[in-house]
């Protein structure tokens, strides 16, 4: 059996969203700054595209730009409002801890060229509260960057609570919503959001392609530097294919979020309750606001890439930290931020779950990983330490 647990490092597209791109190839493939009747068809199919993604998210057409993902998304809106700001005299930060690299790499580069960052603590509850936010709040701050909900742990940021805060102290918001676009509800408007990234791949859409949504009045600058394309703000002929197939599966997926959630959230629940009962675990993330097919563990006394090796082995697809850093020796920063310490941080499991998912599969992982988990403990010196009393354990 083969079961694909990984949804949040990328998707499977729907048949839905491939079919809508196919047109794309064969027949609308112009360009659509063309002026010709080819092109002029390829821009119809462009803008019918923007409008419905609009829709999705509660904004109008004009306030979309295409990008090439959730990643070119972050660096556009941080560095938008940073520069912005900094015209202002204004060159401080507020972002969480356990952002994706796309954010936290971008605020390096931001600390050297002069901006102050204050990263939130996410270690209570393992996230972090609109109250935080406006305590760090000050003079000088010309954004606050929290994502929508964390792709490793799953919780979900009171995103509404720290749009109005940044309302009311006149601080431009952006969220990474890279996890939350299609999985849950979203409205700009109603959550005070005035920057918003999404990327295609998170939510059965094909990937190399995403939005962000920026509210009227909100300055940009260019990333890609070039051609006119996205009202100036973001060179480089539209991947229109690409743009369509992400436009039906968002649409798809929000028509059907209720219906695919209860059913991700069963599955969610029973991983979690079965996986909780191997001794010395933890479960990381938030246990309330949390992803509806985000299930993360730590487990005391073993090696996270050895159990994904051997859960390969029994068909199960899963990820240990973020896919990004697998390769790397250093554990996940996620859930250093939630407090967990290198030892146990190094024993983590996430699996992703999505509405393509069976009862069958659930089963199979429950089975599974206890199995696997036992077997590293059986090999492994740190757990002998630990079941002599040599050592104490922390889970
Ligand atoms: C996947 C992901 C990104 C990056 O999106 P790409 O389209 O792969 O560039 C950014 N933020 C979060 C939270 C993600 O999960």
């Amino acid at each position: 059996m083969q079961v694909y647990a990984d949804n949040a490092a990328t998707t499977k597209i729907s048949e839905h969203a491939l079919k809508a791109m196919m047109p794309c190839f064969e027949t609308v493939y112009g360009n659509p700054s063309s002026l010709h009747t080819v092109g002029q068809e390829a821009k119809e199919v462009l803008e019918d595209a923007r409008a419905r993604v609009a829709k999705c998210l509660g904004c109008e057409a004009r306030e979309i730009i295409f990008t090439s993902g959730g990643s070119e998304a972050d660096n556009q809106a941080i560095l938008s409002a940073a520069y912005y700001g900094a015209r202002k005299g204004k060159k401080h930060i507020i972002s969480t801890a356990f952002e994706h690299h796309a954010v936290l790499h971008t605020l390096n580069k931001l600390e050297k060229e002069g901006f102050e960052v204050t990263l939130l603590d996410v270690k209570d509850g393992h996230n972090v509260t609109a109250q935080q936010v406006q305590k760090a709040i000050r003079e000088d701050t010309c954004l606050v960057t929290c994502m929508y909900a964390n792709n490793e742990i799953g919780s979900i940021l009171p995103i509404a609570e720290i749009g109005a805060v940044c309302k009311a102290a006149g601080v431009p918001f952006h969220t990474d919503a890279v996890q939350a676009a299609g999985h849950l509800h979203i409205d700009v408007k109603a959550q005070n959001i005035d920057m918003l990234s999404l990327s295609g791949h998170k939510f059965h859409g094909p990937r190399g392609v995403g939005a962000l949504y920026v509210r009227r009045g909100i300055p940009l600058v260019n990333v890609i530097e070039g051609g006119a394309q996205e009202r100036g703000k973001r060179a480089g002929t539209e991947n229109l294919p690409a743009i369509v197939g992400m436009a039906a599966a968002l649409e798809d997926a929000c028509a059907n979020l209720e219906e695919n959630n209860r059913k991700v959230t069963a599955m969610r629940d029973k991983l979690i309750a079965g996986l909780s009962k191997i001794p010395h675990s933890a479960l990381n993330g938030d246990i309330v606001n949390r992803l509806p097919g985000n299930v993360s563990f730590c487990f005391e006394g073993i090696e996270g890439e050895a159990l994904l090796l051997l859960l390969d082995m029994k068909g199960i697809c899963a990820s240990s930290g973020s896919a990004c850093t697998s390769g790397s020796l250093d554990p996940s920063h996620v859930l250093l931020a939630i407090g967990r310490v290198h030892d146990v941080a190094h024993g983590s499991l996430r699996l992703s779950v999505c509405h393509y998912n069976t009862d069958e599969e659930i089963d199979h992982i429950l089975t599974s990983v206890p199995e696997v988990v036992q077997t590293l403990r059986n090999m492994s010196p740190v757990w002998r330490d630990l079941q002599n009393g040599d050592r104490e354990y922390i889970l």
